[in-house]
C-alpha cells in the first residue's frame, strides 16, 4: 500500500498546482473519451509505470469542481479538514449498519445528528440518518410520510390516490420519488410560485380543497429551502399552518441551502423548521465537504423505524439498538458520510460553520453589486440568495455557458424561471474570493464578446 499512497501523494499535489494553473479543463468529446483516454479493459494488466501515467492521464481531462472558476454545480471549493475525513472513511471502511463493525464511526454520527436537532429546535424525540444523497433525503421523508397517513401501505402497498404537493420550482426527486413510493408521478401537484420564486400558499390551499372534493387523499407537501434554480425558501411558517389544518405532512427539502441553519444571520430564512416533521440538508453543498453528505432529520424518530427497519438476524447480532444505525437507513452496507462532515466541524466549530455560510452570501452580494452597477447586465435573483441569476446585454444564456465551457474558459450554467432563461452563478465555493467573482465577470464579459462579433461577422456575411 506504501507505494500506493507514495503516487496518490504526488499526483494530488499535481492537482492542487494543476487547479491554480489550469483552473477549467478542456473538454473531450463523448465520441473519443473512450479510445483517447483507454479507459476499456484489456485480458492483460498493466505495468505500473503505465498505469500510473494513464491515471495522471485521466485527470489531467477530468473536469475540475475545486476550482476557483467552477461555479456550474450546487457545489464547489475544498474543504481540506473534511478531505481528510472522507479519505480516511476509505482507508478505515466500516460499515455504518452495526455498532459492532462502525464502532465510534456511528458515534460520529449520532453526535452531527444531536447538534443538528438541537439547531432546529426539533423535539428530544427526534433523531435522524445519512442518505446517499439529498434525492434520497426527499424519497425517505416521502416514504415515512406515506406510511405514517395510512399505516397498512407498508404491507399492503398504496391503494387509494394519495396526494403529494410541492412547488413548481422544486427539485426533479420529488416526482421521480412519488414514482419510487408507488404513489404514482400524476399524484404530484406542482404549486406555482409567486415572483420571488416561493410556493404560493394560497393557491396550495385550493388546490388541497380541490383534491378533498375530488375524493383523493392529500398527505404530503415538500418545501424547499434554497430552490434549484433561483436559491428561494419557500416560507415554512404558512405552509405549516396548512399542512396542520389538514394534517399533512410537512417535509423541507434543504438540498441546497438549509446549512442555513448554522448561521445566526441567515437562519431566519428557514423560520419556522421546527414546525416541519422531516428536513433534510446536504452538507456537500452548502458546508462543502466532498461528495457526497445528506442528512435528513425526522421530528419522530419512530417513523424512520416504523419505514426503515426490517429483522435481519445475520445482521444485528449485539444488544447495540441505538447505536444499530443500519435500522433507521435506506441502505444495508453504507459508507460513512458522517466523518468528512465531523473532521470539519470539529475543525473549525459553530463558529467556522458559520463563516462558511456566511462568506457565500458575502459573495453572493459582491456578484449581486457588481451586476446592478453595471447596466449591460439583468439580474433575475433576489437578496438572500447564493444563485445570481443574470443575462448580459443580449447574449443568449445558453450560447455563453457552452461557449465558456468549451472554450475552457469558466464552468457555469443557465437556468430558466417562468419566462425568462439566464446565466445562474452559485457563490458556493467558500474559499473564493471579491477578486475571484469579479474575475469571473471579466471571462463571461471576454466570452460575451466572442458571441458578438461572431454574430457580427454573420450578419456581414
Ligand atoms: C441538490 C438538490 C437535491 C438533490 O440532492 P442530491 O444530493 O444531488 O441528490 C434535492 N433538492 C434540492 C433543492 C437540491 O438543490
Amino acid at each position: 500500500m506504501q507505494k500506493e499512497l507514495h503516487f496518490f501523494n504526488q499526483i494530488v499535489e499535481k492537482l492542487l498546482i494543476d487547479e491554480e494553473k489550469n483552473p477549467v479543463v478542456k473538454p473531450i468529446s463523448t465520441d473519443h473519451v473512450i479510445d483517447h483516454l483507454d479507459l476499456n479493459f484489456k485480458d492483460q494488466g498493466m505495468d505500473d509505470d503505465a498505469w500510473q501515467r494513464l491515471i495522471e492521464q485521466l485527470m489531467d481531462f477530468t473536469p475540475k469542481t475545486a476550482s476557483k472558476l467552477f461555479f456550474n454545480q450546487l457545489f464547489g471549493g475544498r474543504q481540506p479538514k473534511a478531505v481528510v475525513g472522507d479519505l480516511l472513511a476509505v482507508m478505515l471502511n466500516n460499515s455504518m449498519y452495526t455498532y459492532k463493525v462502525a464502532g465510534p464511526q456511528a458515534g460520529i454520527e449520532k453526535a452531527i445528528m444531536h447538534k443538528v436537532i438541537q439547531l432546529i429546535n426539533y423535539p428530544e424525540t427526534a433523531d435522524g440518518t445519512i442518505a446517499p444523497g439529498g434525492s434520497m433525503c426527499n424519497f425517505m421523508g416521502l416514504v415515512m410520510a406515506r406510511d405514517a397517513a395510512i399505516d397498512s401501505t407498508r404491507n399492503e402497498g398504496v391503494t387509494t390516490k394519495m396526494i403529494v404537493y410541492t412547488s413548481a420550482e422544486s427539485h426533479y426527486s420529488i416526482p421521480k420519488n412519488a414514482a419510487f413510493a408507488g404513489i404514482g408521478r400524476k399524484q404530484v401537484r406542482y404549486i406555482k410560485a409567486n415572483p420571488l420564486g416561493q410556493m404560493d400558499t394560497q393557491e396550495l390551499e385550493l388546490t388541497i380543497e380541490k383534491d378533498l372534493n375530488a375524493g383523493h387523499f392529500p398527505f404530503f407537501v415538500n418545501a424547499t429551502a434554497g430552490t434549484t434554480v433561483l436559491g428561494a425558501f419557500d416560507t415554512i411558517g404558512a405552509i405549516s399552518e396548512i399542512c396542520k389544518k389538514y394534517n399533512l405532512w410537512l417535509h423541507v427539502d434543504g438540498a441546497y441551502c438549509g446549512g442555513v441553519i448554522f448561521s445566526q444571520k441567515y437562519r431566519s430564512l428557514v423560520q419556522g423548521i421546527e414546525l416541519s416533521d422531516s428536513f433534510s440538508f446536504n452538507a456537500h453543498k452548502m458546508l462543502g465537504t466532498p461528495l457526497s453528505c445528506s442528512i435528513i432529520i425526522a421530528k419522530d424518530k419512530a417513523h424512520l423505524s416504523k419505514s426503515f427497519s426490517n429483522d435481519a438476524d445475520y445482521l444485528y447480532q449485539t444488544n447495540t439498538d441505538e447505536f444499530d444505525l443500519g435500522k433507521t437507513s435506506i441502505q444495508c452496507g453504507r459508507r460513512n458520510d458522517a466523518l468528512k462532515f465531523w473532521t470539519l466541524w470539529k475543525s473549525v466549530g459553530n463558529n467556522g460553520l458559520e463563516k462558511i455560510i456566511d462568506h457565500q452570501f458575502y459573495l453572493a452580494d459582491v456578484a449581486r453589486n457588481y451586476i446592478t452597477n453595471h447596466p449591460d447586465y439583468t439580474l433575475y435573483s433576489h437578496p438572500n440568495s447564493i444563485s445570481i441569476c443574470f443575462n448580459y446585454k443580449a447574449v443568449p444564456a445558453d450560447k455563453l455557458c457552452t461557449l465558456l465551457y468549451e472554450d475552457a474558459s469558466a464552468m457555469v450554467g443557465y437556468g430558466k424561471f417562468q419566462e425568462d432563461e439566464f446565466v445562474r452563478l452559485i457563490t458556493i465555493n467558500a474559499n473564493n474570493t471579491e477578486k475571484d467573482i469579479l474575475h469571473f465577470f471579466q471571462v463571461l464579459e471576454r466570452g460575451a464578446k466572442k458571441i458578438e462579433n461572431n454574430q457580427t461577422i454573420a450578419s456581414l456575411a
